[in-house]
C-alpha cells in the first residue's frame, strides 16, 4: 500500500532536487492467494524494489507491507521468523544465490537446519521430496552448482525456495536468463508447483511475452509507478495507458507490424522524474495538464485501473479520437 522507496545518491554538487533516486514512488496492489501476479516494465522501473520491498530485504521510505491482513512492520521477531518461511524468492542468476562451494544436497538442507525443521530423517526425507519435485534426483546430492546446466541450477534454486513450505514467492526474472526452451520447462514446473502447494507467485520480469503466458493479473510499471493494473487478457487485448499500449504492441506478430508503437526517447532519470505524469517526456498523447499535473487513477471493469489523464473516473472512455 502506497510504497515509496528513495534512495540517496552518493555523488556530490547534487542540487536538493535530485538528492534521491525515486526508485519506486506510491505503488499500491494486492496479490490474491494461488494466483501469478506479474509485475512488468523496463529495467529501471523499479520492479525488482517493490518485490525487496515486500520481502523486507530492503526498508521502505514510506507505505506498509500487509500479508493476510497484518502489518508485516508490526509482526515481532517470532512472527517474523515464522514469516521468513513463509516468503521466498528466486533470483535471475542462481550463481548468485547458490553456494558455489556446496553440494546440491547441503544447499537444500540448510534451511531445514537453520529453521530447526524435523530431525535428521526427516530432513533427509524432505530433500529427496523436494529434489524430485523439481525434476531432479538423487543422483545431484552430491554435485556443485558449476557442474549443472543454467536449467538445473534454476531447479535447484527453484527447490531451495520451496523447501520450507512457502506461501508466496517472488520470482525475479527467474527465467530470463535460460534458453527459450528451458524458459518453457521452468515455467511449466512453476505452474505444477503451484498447483501441488497452493503458491502465490509475484513475477517480476521485463520480458512480456514470459509474463503474458504465465500470470493471471498484471501490473505494468513505469518510473517507479505502476500505470496500469488488471487481467492478462485485458491488457493483453486492450491496453488503455499509452505506454501499456507501446509495450504491449511490442510483442505483436508479424502481420500487425503496422500496429507497432515504437516509443521515441530514453527513461528519464529516475532522480529527476518528469513534473506530471511521469510518461509525458514520451508520450504521443500528451496535453497540457500532463505535464503539470500528475493524473489520478480510473477504474475500468471491476479491477482494470489506469493513471492516465486520457481518461477520468465518471468517462472512461478515451476523449480522444
Ligand atoms: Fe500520456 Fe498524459 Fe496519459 Fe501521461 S497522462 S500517459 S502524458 S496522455
Ligand atoms: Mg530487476
Amino acid at each position: 500500500e502506497n510504497i515509496h522507496k528513495y534512495y540517496k545518491q552518493r555523488r556530490r554538487k547534487l542540487t536538493d532536487k535530485n538528492k534521491y533516486v525515486k526508485a519506486v514512488h506510491g505503488v499500491s496492489f494486492s496479490v490474491k492467494e494461488g494466483e501469478s501476479f506479474g509485475l512488468v516494465g523496463e529495467s529501471g522501473s523499479g520492479k525488482s524494489t517493490v518485490g525487496q520491498v515486500i520481502l523486507q530485504l530492503t526498508d521502505l521510505t514510506q507505505g506498509s507491507v500487509r500479508y493476510r491482513g497484518k502489518d508485516v512492520a508490526s509482526f515481532t521477531k517470532r512472527n517474523l521468523k515464522d514469516w521468513r518461511k513463509k516468503v521466498q524468492i528466486v533470483f535471475q542468476d542462481p550463481y548468485a544465490s547458490l553456494n558455489p562451494k556446496k553440494t546440491v544436497g547441503w544447499i537444500l538442507n540448510e534451511p531445514l537446519t537453520i529453521h530447526k525443521m524435523g530431525d535428521k530423517y526427516y530432513r533427509k526425507n524432505k530433500v529427496l521430496q523436494t529434489l524430485e519435485d523439481v525434476g531432479l534426483d538423487d543422483s545431484y546430492l552430491n554435485r556443485y552448482p558449476h557442474e549443472l546446466s543454467g536449467g538445473q541450477r534454476q531447479r535447484v534454486a527453484i527447490a531451495s525456495a520451496i523447501i520450507l513450505n512457502p506461501e508466496f514467492i517472488v520470482i525475479d526474472e527467474g527465467v530470463s536468463a535460460l534458453d527459450v526452451s528451458v524458459q518453457a520447462q521452468i515455467l511449466n514446473l512453476l505452474k505444477r508447483l503451484q498447483k501441488k502447494y497452493n503458491l502465490t507467485y509475484l513475477f517480476i520480469s521485463h520480458d512480456l511475452n514470459v509474463v503474458q503466458y504465465f500470470c493471471d493479473r498484471i501490473a505494468v510499471m513505469y518510473l517507479g509507478e505502476i500505470v496500469e493494473i488488471g487481467k492478462t487478457e485485458e491488457l493483453g487485448t486492450s491496453p488503455r495507458h499509452p505506454y501499456a499500449e507501446a509495450l504491449f504492441s511490442s510483442i505483436l506478430l508479424h502481420d500487425e507490424e503496422e500496429k507497432r508503437i515504437v516509443l521515441e526517447g530514453d527513461l528519464p532519470n529516475p532522480a529527476d522524474p518528469p513534473s506530471g505524469c511521469p510518461f509525458h517526456t514520451r508520450c504521443k498523447y500528451a496535453m497540457n495538464v500532463c505535464r503539470v499535473t500528475k493524473p489520478t487513477t480510473s477504474f475500468f471493469s471491476g479491477e482494470h485501473k489506469v493513471s492516465c489523464h486520457l481518461y477520468n473516473e465518471k468517462d472512461t472512455v478515451r476523449n480522444i479520437t
